[in-house]
């Protein structure tokens, strides 16, 4: 099979497109054939060594994989072959305490696949068959490949980390990215009032047309004074924050009395000096969310099966370009996901 692997770190990392042998299923896992993988911001971390975990190379990156199973381990007994699944990418062991009580996002033997083990920028991927989620008939491969990771963060957060209320007022941060995307949605389902932030006039009408009711320009120094203004100096109910950094310093600035903000990432800065004062005046919340449970792909998918949720895919690239993929992504010149297909597209109206 062909996989495209990452052989040296760096920003940009060295790529070679290699022809690998098929991998073969332990007892308990299976092989999947890759229709569509995501790509995410994950994925050039782990190509700038920018993750706080070892990673040998080469690996094959890759994590927000649909496609179809090709072969089963002896002990798989619920999958069979040509079975239509997405991959729960916090691969978890299953046996840990939170995994006994469908926490697997904080699985204490957690992977991250593509990261810690290969992933899905390749013609077949080997996971352990608890990982899977089967993909409703009328949820196509890109379409779960553009949200089974950012989408279901969106849901970990909005219905798994904290609680909308309807009426309340959400701010989505990045609007045009895959978590701010689905944010908007999904809080918008819920009966939320939402406002986002985009850095362009692209990203901003996009926001608008996902739902978003108010859209600032991340771009103006004071975009959380106009946040507070939207809501007449009350400031928002709830913040989904993926980018860290000033930005993060800047939700407090937004956020109301007994407000919470959910932090999902940290691409503009892990470290942060936080006044406490107003946070334990106001009674505010700071809540981590990391990844998702399989319950929040399940609930994604069928989101997505009944048209509730839409991905926003920005382009689709064949493996072989794969590296021209991390620099899009890089440019930040995107709008919604950037999808990888390992082969060609199937004529299924996806
Ligand atoms: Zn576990």
């Amino acid at each position: 099979m062909k996989a495209i692997q990452l052989v040296t770190h760096g920003k940009p990392g060295k790529f070679e497109l290699r022809e690998l042998p098929e991998p073969q299923p332990g007892p308990d896992e299976v092989v999947v054939q890759v229709q569509s993988c995501g790509l995410n911001h994950l994925d050039l971390w782990l190509e700038e060594a920018g993750l706080p975990v070892p990673v040998l190379l080469p690996r094959t990156p890759g994590s927000e994989i649909a496609g179809t199973i090709f072969a089963t381990g002896t002990a798989v007994a619920d999958w069979k072959h040509g079975d239509r699944v997405a991959i729960q990418s916090n691969l978890f062991c299953g046996e840990c305490e939170f995994c006994k009580r469908g926490d697997e996002s904080t699985c204490v033997r957690g992977e991250l696949l593509g990261v810690t083990r290969d992933g899905g920028f390749a013609g077949q991927v080997v996971v352990p068959a608890r990982s899977l989620v089967r993909l409703p008939d009328a949820v196509g491969f890109d379409t779960s490949a553009a949200l089974t990771l950012a989408g279901s963060t969106a849901m970990h957060i909005l219905t798994n980390r904290a609680q909308v209320r309807e009426g309340d007022w959400v701010l989505a941060i990045g609007g045009a990215s895959g978590v701010g995307s689905a944010a908007i949605q999904i809080a918008k389902q819920l009966g939320a009032r939402v406002i986002s932030t985009g850095s362009t006039e692209a990203k901003r009408a996009l926001a608008h047309h996902l739902g978003a009711e108010f859209v600032v320009d991340s771009n103006n120094a004071n975009w959380s004074a106009e946040v507070r203004k939207i809501t007449n100096k009350r400031g928002v109910d709830l913040i989904v924050e993926h980018v860290g950094g000033e930005v993060l310093l800047k939700c407090f600035e937004c956020l109301a009395r007994n407000g919470t903000i959910v932090t999902c990432g940290a691409t503009a800065g892990r470290e942060v000096t936080l006044n406490l004062w107003p946070i334990f005046v106001k009674q505010q919340r700071l809540i981590g969310s990391y990844g998702r449970n399989r319950a929040d792909m399940q609930a994604t998918l069928e989101w997505a099966a009944a048209g509730k949720l839409k991905p926003v895919i920005d382009s689709v690239f064949p493996l072989d370009q794969v590296p021209a993929a991390f620099a899009k992504l890089r440019s930040r010149h995107v709008l919604g996901k950037v999808l990888i297909e390992p082969f060609e597209p199937e004529s299924e109206g996806d």
